[in-house]
């Protein structure tokens, strides 16, 4: 796609280059940006020069850079996550929740798809599903922090205002020691995610249920212990923000949120 609109292209090496100029935005690994026409938009400021690590572990958990890769995000799951992460195993099922090809998951980055945003964004489920939280640099100097499931504020809409980057995404170490499950459906089978859920039960018996692509926003539920069916039933079902569009109505979306929950919670239950 030619991007007619943008005449500038900037590296950025330090922070003080991401003080963006009217008409520039940072770009993550651009598969995005570079997809359709940008109309507004004269320049890209790459956010993969910044040298940003792509992992962090520490006791607190796990610190995504938000130029980190989807494919190394996986690379490092696969072989280098510790043992006693047993929730790393979604982290495979929410990058095959992506409509990509291996072009796409070779380039997007974690940071740019939750930066995206869309209810069916891979990324945003997995951090929903971790209780992940967004570390954000403001363009004063500052960060602020914020998680995930309240920074998506619409399909393709969050809380960044003007001139801040999201720098990292954190998961905490009690959620990656969880038991966890991730289900998605789609109406089509290589089309995007009609609905993504995710369940997992904590080392204290708490049990969180993400509900993304089916709702409009993050949809998370919490118990304090495995919730019965009828009960997880009753809040997927009442939960808001079920909408419709081409790939599946708010009825179907709700539907299928149920029974993809159900298939957690009895899978949760039994092990
Ligand atoms: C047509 C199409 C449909 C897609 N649909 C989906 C989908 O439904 N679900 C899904 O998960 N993926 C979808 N994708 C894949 C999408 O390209 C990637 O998931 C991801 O959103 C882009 O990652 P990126 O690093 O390439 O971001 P980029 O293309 O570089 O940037 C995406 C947006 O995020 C901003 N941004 C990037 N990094 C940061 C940052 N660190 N801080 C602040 N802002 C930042 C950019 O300014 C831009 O607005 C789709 C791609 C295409 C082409």
């Amino acid at each position: 796609m030619d991007i007619t609109s943008v005449t500038g292209f900037r590296f950025a090496r330090t922070r003080d280059d991401l003080a963006l100029a009217p008409g520039e935005v940072v770009m993550g690994g651009g598969t995005w940006l570079m997809s359709e026409p940008q109309p507004g938009t004269t320049g890209f400021v790459d956010l993969m020069t910044l040298g940003w690590p792509d992992v962090e572990v520490s006791a607190a958990g796990l610190r995504i850079g938000a130029t980190c890769t989807i494919a190394s995000l996986l690379a490092w799951t696969d072989a280098d996550a510790p043992a006693d992460w047993t929730a790393r195993s979604i982290v495979p099922d929410a990058a095959n929740a992506l409509l990509a090809s291996f072009k796409i998951w070779n380039t997007a980055t974690v940071g740019g798809n939750i930066a995206r945003s869309f209810a069916a964004g891979a990324m945003v489920s997995l951090a929903v599903a971790l209780d992940g939280v967004a570390e954000i640099w403001t363009p004063d100097g500052g960060a602020r922090e914020e998680p995930v499931a309240s920074f998506v504020t619409g399909n393709g809409t969050n809380t960044l205002a003007p001139g801040e980057v999201l720098r990292a995404v954190r998961l905490p170490a009690h959620a990656l020691r969880s038991r966890a499950r991730l289900r998605k459906i789609a109406l089509a089978e290589l089309g995007r995610s009609g609905a993504v859920v995710t369940g997992r039960v904590d080392a204290d018996g708490g049990a969180v249920f993400g509900i993304t692509a089916a709702t409009v926003t993050p949809t998370v539920l919490r118990f304090r212990t495995l919730p019965t069916a009828g009960e997880l039933a009753d809040a997927v079902t009442t939960a808001s923000g079920y909408y419709t569009d081409p790939l599946g109505s708010a009825d179907w979306r709700r539907g299928v949120s149920r029974v993809l929950a159900e298939q957690i919670r009895t899978e949760l239950a039994a092990t």
